[in-house]
């Protein structure tokens, strides 16, 4: 299975895709955790890209093609993938078509997680990451068992720079502007399928599992 998950920040893509990566046995590919890496690694795409992330800006698009090209050149992807973080923009897009042509893949659903800007808000401001292992929590929705540790590895959590209420702001505007161009994109090639993603990260959970067998019900007929 290949899915690409669109939606908001804060819409729960993070979560979701760890879930289902699990779940299916497929690869997570999340641009974020990956140039959150570097950043942490201090490699030279690391210093080219952390004041655009920390501004709340998109990370440009060259940089974003070399890395994700190189990711897709690595063989787990062979198991299939949930692309987690891009396409982020139309030229994007066209990039990821040009990645998947030369390796003879294609995108099986697209699927669109759409929150309302107060849930994106509350659930930013409030979300707490694994230092360790990147498992994502909530100081009130979904709260660690023990105040600041996690629960999977015992590592420590913090709060992402970039989760402060202004850059949270500008990051759902620069998602707004861009977001348009590419759920018509896939629409036309009907693979979107939205869901609303205001509820429960379980229940949400459970709706894209209903909506991956369905299908692959359909595909196998
Ligand atoms: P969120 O979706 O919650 O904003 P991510 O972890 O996906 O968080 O991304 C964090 C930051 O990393 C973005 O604000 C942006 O600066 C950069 N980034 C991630 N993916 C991309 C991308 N596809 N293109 C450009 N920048 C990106
Ligand atoms: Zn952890």
């Amino acid at each position: 299975m290949r899915i690409i998950l669109l939606g908001p920040p804060g819409a729960g893509k993070g979560t979701q895709a760890k879930k289902l990566a699990e779940s299916l046995k497929i690869a997570h590919i999340s641009t974020g955790d990956i140039l959150r890496q570097n950043v942490k690694e201090g490699t030279t795409l690391g210093k080219e890209a952390k004041d655009f992330m920390e501004r709340g800006l998109l990370v440009p698009d060259e940089l974003m093609s070399k890395m994700l090209s190189d990711r897709f050149s690595q063989a787990d992807i062979k198991k299939g993938f949930i692309l987690d973080g891009y396409p982020r923009n139309f030229a994007q897009a066209l990039t990821l078509e040009e990645i998947f042509k030369q390796r003879n893949l294609d995108v099986d659903m697209v699927v669109y997680l759409d929150s309302s800007d107060a849930v994106i808000i509350q659930r930013l401001s409030g979300r707490l990451v694994c230092s360790t292992c990147g498992a994502n929590f909530h100081i009130t929705n979904m709260p660690p068992k023990k105040n600041g540790i996690c629960d999977k590895c015992s590592g420590s959590l913090f709060q992402r720079t970039d989760d402060k209420e202004e850059t949270i702001k500008k990051r759902l505007e620069v998602y707004k502007n861009e977001v348009s161009s590419l759920i018509k994109y896939y629409q036309d090639k009907n693979k979107l399928y939205r869901l609303v993603a205001d509820g429960d990260a379980g229940i949400v959970l459970n709706e894209i599992v209903a909506l991956t067998k369905k299908l692959h019900d359909s595909l196998k007929v």
